[in-house]
């Protein structure tokens, strides 16, 4: 597709476990986008807290987080093999997914100063690019400016399910209610902290994608970016 417009930047936001990156990551494909994925930030910060032994289980020691943000070099390599997360030299894309770090991810998420850092992470990687970003504030407070915001939800059972198969399908066997106490509590925090909460952007568009394909939402998307943007 042929869009007028250079430098455009789709936001995807929403709930956990919506499809939102696998969505994002197809729009990325089909269209040549950058894809960053925030909430691997936010998961790759959660990973120093927990390899360092900064949450006794109880309190994230903020005293020794904070400072070592300055020196933390989270990023996104390609080779070939789809878009993963790197600490430094370091491949951690499998590490941020484990059930660990999503326990611990919203309330290391909730730090003002984690935030900011993911902020400026952001924007220096999305400088001059076509971008597509999913998480829960991209529309609202990273990127309020974006040229399309999309909100994203689903049913919490498909969600559950969904992230259930995910796991599965990596090796990591788990209860489906885990999963399912999981995605409410990251909901819960997610949308009840102070920094930046989640919330729907005023004029972002709605895509309930309970009952529906990868093919038909991508259907979807083109027809808005060809009523908005084709030339
Ligand atoms: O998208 P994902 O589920 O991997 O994000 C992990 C967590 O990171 C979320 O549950 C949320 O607490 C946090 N997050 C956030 N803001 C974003 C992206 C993710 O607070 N923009």
């Amino acid at each position: 597709m042929d869009l007028d417009i250079q430098d455009i930047i789709i936001a995807i936001d929403g709930y956990s476990s919506t499809g939102k990156s696998s969505f994002a990551k197809l729009i990325a494909k089909e269209l040549g986008f950058l894809y960053l994925d925030s909430g691997a930030l936010y998961r790759g910060v959660t990973l120093l807290v927990l390899e360092n032994g900064w949450y006794n289980g109880d309190r994230i020691d903020t005293d020794k987080l904070v400072p070592a943000l300055n020196a933390l070099d989270l990023h996104f390599e390609d080779h070939g093999k789809g878009v993963r997360t790197y600490m430094g030299a370091r491949c951690i894309e499998r590490q941020i997914r484990s059930m660990k770090v999503s326990a611990l991810v919203s309330p290391v998420a909730a730090i003002p100063e984690v935030r900011r850092y993911v902020d400026r992470r952001l924007h220096e990687l999305a400088r001059n690019r076509r971008v597509v970003m999913d998480g829960r504030d991209i529309g609202t407070t990273v990127f309020p400016d974006a040229e399309l915001k999309i909100f994203m939800t689903a049913d919490k059972k498909v969600r559950a399910q969904r992230r259930m198969d995910e796991l599965i399908a990596k090796g990591e066997p788990v209860e489906f209610q885990e999963i399912l106490d999981n995605l409410e509590q990251r909901d819960y925090i997610d949308s009840h902290r102070v920094a930046s909460p989640l919330r729907q952007a005023p004029d972002a568009l709605v895509l309930d994608n309970t009952n529906m394909t990868f093919e038909q939402q991508m259907d979807w998307l083109e027809g808005i970016l060809k009523a908005r943007f084709a030339r």
